[in-house]
């Protein structure tokens, strides 16, 4: 809203009134998805999906990605796009980030109450919620309250989170990792970083933005990049993941270059709980 302002204060007064306009209705469609998101998180229209994540070497599930859905009462299915960055910006996020966690570890104690095995689940971290004093209390207080340990979760932070203020930044990822929380770095390759600067943090896993993979194996600077950032992570002991995989084109593609595993439509779409527990008896053996 400040480039906005910015922007339009320099383009003249004319300007100005149609900028403002327009920022209004953005402010106030802002503040109504903002009210009814603190309702949602009390009437329970949050749910969650789960995305497997399969070993490209074999094709055995070894990881799971937990993805928010909003069913608002009138508009239907809200996807995360559109509600995270109102949580993160009016910091709704720390209570619904805070949902999450409970929601997911809630599942997983049901689920292996069933005597269903589950593999490692991901979390996604947001930037606000990352740098909130009490996250690895809250998260500590959940794995006691559902008998889980650290090594079931994993958190995903997207490249630009680290980019901030590297000395904190390590100082809060050494204390998750400390712990026993592994560490992805989700959407690489649409920040600025580079993989020398990632290796000051103890990460465990890079995924590599859908960006990258959509193209495969076509494109052959996408090639190059998507070979070159898998042999960088190898060689500092990262784990890589494919984020979008669609094809079987691009699953060999990947398989060839060693990438460890893969996400994507060719495998599952997220799954609703249901199908998910269904998922997992067939995955059985995998675990
Ligand atoms: P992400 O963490 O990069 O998640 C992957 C997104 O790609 C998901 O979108 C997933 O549905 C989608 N996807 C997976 N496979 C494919 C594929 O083969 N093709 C295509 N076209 N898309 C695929 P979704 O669920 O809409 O989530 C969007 C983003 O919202 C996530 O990106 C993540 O950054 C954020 N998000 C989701 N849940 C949470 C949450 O609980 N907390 C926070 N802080 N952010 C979340
Ligand atoms: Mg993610
Ligand atoms: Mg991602
Ligand atoms: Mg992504």
């Amino acid at each position: 809203a400040d480039i906005a302002m910015y922007k339009a204060k320099e383009s003249g007064g004319r300007h100005f009134r149609f900028f403002t306009g327009e920022m209004d209705q953005r402010t106030t469609q802002q503040l109504k998805m903002e009210s009814e998101l603190r309702k949602a998180i009390i009437n329970n229209e949050l749910s969650l999906v789960y995305q497997p994540q399969l070993s490209l070497a074999d094709n055995t599930l070894c990881g799971m990605e937990v993805l928010v859905r909003w069913h608002h009462p009138k508009r239907g299915i809200i996807y995360p796009g559109e509600f995270i960055p109102v949580a993160e910006e009016t910091g709704l996020i720390n209570d619904l980030g805070l949902w999450v966690m409970r929601h997911t570890c809630k599942q997983i104690a049901k689920w292996r109450k069933k005597a269903l095995k589950t593999p490692r689940i991901s979390i996604n971290l947001s930037a606000r919620q990352f740098h909130q004093h009490d996250l690895l209390a809250q998260l500590k207080e959940l794995l006691q309250a559902h008998q889980l340990t650290a090594s079931d979760i994993e958190f995903e932070m997207t490249e630009s989170m680290l980019m901030a203020d590297a000395e904190e930044t390590a100082r809060l990822l050494n204390q998750l990792a400390k712990f026993g929380i592994s560490l992805a770095v989700d959407d690489f390759g649409t920040g600025y970083s580079s993989l020398a600067y990632l290796q000051k943090f103890p990460i465990h896993r890079l995924k590599i933005d859908r960006r990258f993979i959509q193209h495969l194996p076509d494109n052959g600077n996408d090639s190059v990049i998507v070979s070159t950032i898998i042999a960088m992570a190898h060689n500092m002991g990262m784990k890589v993941v494919a984020e979008g995989v669609e094809t079987g084109e691009q699953q060999r593609f990947l398989a060839r270059l060693k990438c460890d595993e893969a996400q994507g439509y060719l495998f599952a779409k997220p799954l609703p709980t249901e199908a998910c527990a269904d998922y997992l008896k067939n995955h059985q053996a995998d675990l």
